[in-house]
């Protein structure tokens, strides 16, 4: 193998011109034997290392957030990878960022923004979103940013950061409140905060939940709050609405949002490292004027960092979307992405019915996307948290019959309808299916699951 790993090494130096740094000088060249076998040792030590991740591309992990990126995103960000381009500017690498502006265009019309919008890349969904907020706070300075009890943990972090005042909002839906009641409960709080923005998750991190934008909307408008959209998970979920696979209502509307937050490495098919904000006017772009002493001298376009708060990015990431939109493109008629998140979708809604039919396990909620969070069904809280944290360790050490699933902290209220339960939190497990292959494999999932109930309780309940 390291054979094999030589002459490539060896072109590749040739062909980048790299010289003076790569190869020890006492190994005289990549040929010599030393060479070769300091490399083999730190290769079998890094392999070695590595095995230590679970199996994220395999069906048998059902766990967190993870996906494969597709391969051909692998292809375009290794080779971008290797000329290393930075779009901080145009003086970093003209074509990924060129590819990057063009990927963020076809993100932008996806979510049925015109063409006068402004975006860019980010690392990820944590920076984007932080990115929104800020620019929020500069239109509405000293008013309060309200999200739903659901929102991802980043929102009341980065008012913390921003030192802007925060409000937490009772997620809708609940059982007991019709969109009437909603729009009037929200309304009031709204006002009573003195909110500014309101940060509407479409597929929170716990459960995938798609709030109901089409609601939230018009009261938004009514108030003069600013609407900031958190898609960073769901978002390629728009695809999906508009082929009526899953709830289209709330989607219907995302052009009408001031701000949206993608996350291409979620749903989007690439490697860590890809997030993505875009607003609506694109004006907001004088927030971020600034000067550079250092950078924007290769032309009087409009560099990327004059629009970003992170300087440096890595190019291949905006490259590796570029090449992945430009493969499968982004119709919702036909489109990898579409077939992709069809059989996620599809897998998520036959494992939920297939949980309603056992008489041991119960959905936390109707699946909205494809992540479902279920429980073992037992007398108590205490008892449902245990069985939960049983299941989810016995079934990670199962050799080749393993299934690896996550755990989710809930309200003990969303959970038992007995109100006078001494438990506060009660933990769930929650599975993320976020390959195709889940599709084909919720019945081997399902027979482990139960099987795994069988064992712990036979243990120790
Ligand atoms: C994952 C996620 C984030 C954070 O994004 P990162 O890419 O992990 O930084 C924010 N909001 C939601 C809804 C998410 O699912």
């Amino acid at each position: 193998m390291f054979s094999e790993l030589l002459p490539f090494l060896e072109r590749w130096f040739k062909e980048a011109e790299i010289k003076g740094y790569g190869i020890p000088s006492n190994y005289g060249s990549i040929n010599s034997p030393e060479f070769s076998s300091h490399l083999e040792q730190v290769f079998v030590k890094f392999a070695e290392r590595m095995k230590g991740n679970y199996p994220f591309h395999h069906p048998d992990y059902a766990g967190q957030m993870l996906k494969p990126p597709h391969p051909v995103a692998w292809l375009a960000y290794s080779m971008a990878m290797s000329v290393n381009t930075n779009n901080h500017a145009l003086d970093g690498g003209p074509p990924t960022s060129e590819m990057e502006k063009e990927s963020v265009a076809a993100l932008a019309t996806m979510f049925g923004y015109g063409k006068s919008f402004l975006g860019h890349l980010t690392s990820g969904g944590t920076v984007a979103n932080l990115e929104a907020l800020w620019v929020a706070s500069c239109i509405h300075p000293g008013r309060t940013i309200a999200f739903s009890d659901q929102a991802h943990y980043t929102h009341e972090r980065m008012c913390g950061v921003l030192r802007i005042p925060s409000a937490k909002i009772k997620s809708y839906p609940s059982a007991d409140e019709s969109p009437e009641l909603f729009a009037s409960r929200l309304e009031s709080v709204l006002k009573k905060s003195n909110v500014g923005t309101l940060v509407v998750t479409m597929g929170t991190t716990g459960t995938g939940r798609v709030e109901p934008l089409h609601l939230i909307l018009p009261v938004c408008k009514k108030l003069g709050v600013r609407v900031h959209l958190d898609a960073a998970y769901g978002g390629f979920f728009k695809l999906l609405a508009q082929r009526k696979e899953i709830e289209s209502q709330p989607w219907n509307v995302t052009n009408e949002a001031d701000s949206i937050v993608i996350d291409p490495h979620k749903h989007g098919l690439q490697p860590y490292g890809c997030g993505c904000v875009l607003f609506k006017d694109p004006a907001v772009g004088s927030f971020y004027k600034h000067d550079s002493p250092y950078t924007y001298f290769s032309s009087d376009e409009l560099h990327l960092g004059e629009i970003t708060l992170e300087c440096s990015r890595a190019g291949a990431a905006a490259a590796a979307l570029w090449f992945t939109i430009e493969m499968f493109g982004l119709d919702y008629h036909n489109s990898e992405f579409v077939n992709m998140l069809s059989a996620c979708r599809a897998a998520a809604l036959s494992f939920g019915q297939q949980i309603n039919e056992t008489q041991s396990f119960k959905l936390l909620e109707q699946p909205q996307t494809d992540i479902v969070c279920y429980f073992p069904i037992a007398s108590d809280g205490e008892t449902i948290s245990a069985l939960s944290k049983a299941l989810f360790s016995d079934l990670m050490k199962r050799g080749s019959k393993s299934l690896f699933l996550s755990l989710y902290k809930v309200p003990a209220a969303s959970v038992l309808t007995d109100k006078n339960s001494n438990d506060t939190e009660i933990t769930v497990l929650r599975s993320v299916f976020m390959k195709p292959s889940h599709k084909e494999f919720v019945p081997i999932l399902m027979q482990r699951l139960n099987e795994s109930l069988q064992r712990v309780k036979k243990e120790s309940f």
